[in-house]
């Protein structure tokens, strides 16, 4: 395949990409000579191609989308979406709800996806089941990570960790974990059951940490010192983290050496309702930051439309950064950071590099995230998955 008349991400215009077996043969600035038979050529109209997205949290068995719209049906509390979740999704099934959450992101240039999937007493290993179908199903398009979360909690519901060791066996690739002080009230229950058996099975973790303030701190310091003594370092990750938003600057700092030091990365969706850690100074302080869409028009909220770009631009817009190297810093964490933290090689516009790319009308990766204007093709390793430029 030869991507004719693109613009790439160093500013170069007008240049061509040539593709085989899905990876960069080549990057020329004038046009090859196409023999009959030859690679198809897509004309890129001079638009600017980037690096695929990759979406580092995602909740594919928890999406609504294929169905009416839904109004939100839970109380403002995260317990009582706990408790809806366990209500409404047991009567839908997890496939076609899960497939068009994935078509949408797909078709807007995400095809690297870390889900987390629920495994609770309630649900057992059903939507497990669906989510690791649907991988194979797509394999050819897009790249899925899942993540065993017990979304009920693992000490208040028995029978989860039975259950989360199971999904492990299936073929989970991670271990997540939820608020140890706040939903279970057990902290040193919940992440010793969750590092003893992460380590057993030779798996990383996930943790979602909603907790705020100093008691959120204390979850993270306890997650950190979990995973230095269990030499876990670079396999750990904690999701959302809002302690980190509102703690105050010495108590930032202490933090940010500790998940840098232990290894312990940060993801964020810059979640409405909740202080946003400073996601591009803990970068820079060595935490390995990566973004997520998180909830998308679910049962946690009907906000979410698949884009990463717009959630990149949310977060953006969220954390004042208005300089292209900022917005740069931010685009790379859904990048090219990001496949490398799911442990496999991140697509590039590079001779040599894997040929995963959005193609898109903006002239710089700054305009791409601000103004995220509609994806014009999508290409998968070499393969076109959406659009047709
Ligand atoms: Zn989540």
């Amino acid at each position: 395949m030869l991507l004719s008349h693109c613009r790439l991400p160093d500013g170069r215009a007008d240049m061509h990409v040539l593709v085989r077996e899905g990876r960069v043969a080549a990057i020329l600035d004038a046009p090859p000579e196409i023999p009959a038979g030859g690679p198809a050529v897509i004309d890129c109209g001079g638009a600017l191609l980037l690096p695929a997205l990759t979406d580092f949290h995602v909740h594919l068995d928890k999406s609504l989308f294929g169905l009416p719209w839904m109004p939100h049906a839970a109380g403002p509390d995260r317990m009582s979406r706990i408790e809806t979740d366990a209500r409404i999704l047991p009567t839908l099934p997890v496939g076609p709800r899960a497939t068009a959450l994935l078509q949408r992101c797909i078709a807007q240039g995400s095809v690297y996806f870390r889900s987390h999937v629920d495994i609770t007493p309630a649900f057992g290993l059903r939507n497990l089941e669906a989510v690791l179908a649907l991988r194979e199903a797509e394999a050819g398009r897009c790249h899925i990570q899942t993540v065993a979360f017990p979304q009920a909690g693992v000490m208040r519901a028995p029978g989860t960790l039975a259950l989360l060791e199971e999904a492990l066996r299936m073929g989970a690739d991670l271990l997540g974990g939820l608020d140890p002080c706040e939903v279970d009230r057990d902290p040193r229950g919940q992440l010793d059951a969750l590092f003893a058996l992460a380590g057993r099975y030779g798996v990383g973790l996930d943790i979602h940490l909603h907790e705020a303030g100093e008691l959120g701190l204390f979850s993270l310091a306890e997650i950190c010192a979990r995973t230095r003594a269990a030499g876990m370092q670079g396999k750990v990750w904690v999701s959302h983290g809002f302690a980190l938003g509102a703690a105050p600057e010495a108590r930032l700092q202490r933090a940010a050496a500790e998940m840098a030091e232990c290894g312990v990365g940060l993801v964020s969706h810059g979640a409405g309702g909740a202080a946003l850690p400073p996601l591009l100074r803990l970068a820079e302080a060595g935490v390995a930051v990566l973004l997520g869409n998180d909830n998308m028009r679910d049962t946690w909220g009907p906000y979410g439309t698949g884009d990463m770009l717009e959630r990149a631009a949310i977060i953006g817009w969220r954390l004042d950064a208005r300089t292209d190297a900022a917005i740069a810093a931010l685009l790379r964490m859904a990048t090219e950071d990001a496949p490398r933290a799911l442990g496999i090689e991140p697509p590039a516009v590079a001779p040599g590099a894997v040929a995963s790319f959005v193609l898109l009308p903006a002239e710089t990766p700054a305009e791409a995230v601000a103004q995220h204007p509609p994806r014009r093709l999508v290409v998968y390793r070499g393969r076109v998955v959406a659009g047709g430029a």
